[in-house]
């Protein structure tokens, strides 16, 4: 993760990054602001070192492009300090209750499809290929099972879409 963290446009210090590990069978990770990061046990246990490196790219380019910040200020009647958990897969549900709390993911599309682009830009940065994120995205769409797209998540876009985009990009 550190080669990674070190690749953003806005590095932070090693002190200042933190990652949780939820106990919770789903794959799932999220950006929590300030440095924070969690992941969950069923990340952990099924995901391979390049499949934990493009999730985590991800979510650490969420963070670099300041995406966090603006999803909390969003949220209606969510607490600071409450945590944006995000869904990977679409479709799989809009809230997630997690230490109590109703968690709404507010990510956009573009802000999703953004997120991917920056991610890469991470992984090159620091060695690594756009395929990364490619195999990473194809693995949680077999893992998941396909997209099963509805609800609030027919804006978010669809694993497909996003796979489509990186392969267009440079
Ligand atoms: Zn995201």
């Amino acid at each position: 993760m550190m080669p990674l963290m070190r690749a953003t446009n806005n590095p932070r210090r090693l002190n200042e990054v933190r990652v949780r590990v939820l106990d919770d069978p789903n794959i799932n990770a999220a950006n929590a602001g300030g440095g924070e990061f969690l992941v969950t046990t069923g990340l952990l246990q099924k995901a391979n070192d390049e499949h934990l490196r493009g999730v985590l790219a991800h979510e650490i380019a969420h963070d670099d492009l300041g995406h966090v910040a603006r999803a909390q200020t969003l949220g209606t009647g969510i607490n600071i300090g409450v945590i944006l958990l995000e869904q990977f897969f679409p479709g799989s549900s809009a809230v997630t209750p997690i230490a109590g709390a109703l968690i709404a993911n507010s990510y956009s599309r573009s802000e999703e499809l953004e997120a991917d682009r920056h991610g890469v830009e991470i992984l090159r940065r620091a060695g690594y290929s756009k395929e990364v994120l490619i195999d990473t995205l194809t693995w949680l769409t077999k893992t998941a099972g396909g997209d099963r797209g509805g609800g609030f998540l027919s804006t978010h876009p669809a694993t497909e879409e996003r796979i489509d985009a990186l392969r267009k990009s440079g």
